[in-house]
């Protein structure tokens, strides 16, 4: 199995690159942040509990995340691999990660975190906050908040991925297909 870890700030392309990845990969996309996006438009408990958290761009709790993710990968049991796009997110969602994994004989083989400095992002997530229709994304304190978290709580993760000789970096400005081909040229060394 082919399980990979997304990594990198909010902004930094993970959803765009991931959709690429799992075309050619064969991959399912496992992304937090979609799957709790649609539980606040089904309007189910779990979404009415994440809403208010998400829209001041704080964390949602751990265990609601490990959950939704433990469910996503009994669904898929044939699955060649998995793309994780916005988990984990702190150390305990990567060390619940790495039990559910392990019980599959399947542990994550790469980190690989998209570079893009702070300035780039901003820019970038507010020109997206334009269309995208996600309203963590069109107000400037809730950005900083979601990249504070970041900076806080998520960046601690590339030394618990480097301690396990998995963090890859990649330059994360440039073009989306540049970016593709660093991403890919890593992926096909693993
Ligand atoms: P994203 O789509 O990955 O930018 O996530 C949007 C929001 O969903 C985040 O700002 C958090 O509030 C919440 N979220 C997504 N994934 C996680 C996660 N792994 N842990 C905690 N909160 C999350």
């Amino acid at each position: 199995m082919l399980n990979i870890v997304l990594f990198g700030p909010p902004g930094a392309g993970k959803g765009t690159q991931s959709a690429r990845l799992l075309e050619k990969y064969h991959l399912v996309h496992l992304s937090t942040g979609d799957i709790l996006r649609v539980e606040i438009a089904n309007g189910t408990s779990l979404g009415l509990e994440a809403k208010s958290i998400m829209e001041r761009g704080e964390l949602v709790p751990d265990a609601v995340v490990i959950g939704m993710i433990k469910n996503k990968i009994d669904a898929n049991p044939a699955a060649a691999g998995f793309i994780f796009d916005g988990f984990p997110r702190t150390k305990a969602q990567a060390a619940a990660l790495d039990d559910m994994l392990a019980e599959k004989s399947a542990p994550i083989k790469a980190m690989l975190a998209l570079e893009v400095n702070d300035d780039e992002l901003m820019k970038r997530l507010l020109l997206r906050g334009k269309d995208s229709g996600r309203p963590d994304d069109a107000n400037p304190e809730v950005i900083s908040r979601r990249i504070l978290e970041y900076n806080n709580k998520t960046a601690p993760l590339i030394d618990y991925y480097k301690d396990q000789d998995k963090f890859r970096s990649v330059d994360g400005i440039g073009t989306v297909e540049e970016i593709f081909e660093s991403l890919c040229g890593v992926i096909d060394g693993l």
